[in-house]
């Protein structure tokens, strides 16, 4: 299984886009059906390969101070 950390370190995406639900940067990848969160361009990322598995979720965004 691909850990979400093997990825490297969290990078921010979204150029400083804010929503005003923390579920609103969610969305469902339509290949693997985990919900991906838009601020980590990691999972963005990840979840844009014609061919992935879900993503160990072992820090992120929602994990930042
Ligand atoms: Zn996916």
């Amino acid at each position: 299984m691909m850990k979400l950390s093997d990825l490297g370190r969290f990078e921010p995406h979204l150029n400083g886009k804010t929503a005003a639900e923390e579920s609103e940067y969610f969305y469902r990848c339509h290949k693997c059906g985990q919900m991906v969160d838009e601020r980590d361009a990691r999972q963005v990322i990840w979840h844009s390969f014609s061919e992935h598995e879900r993503l160990i979720i072992d820090g992120g965004a929602s994990h930042l101070p």
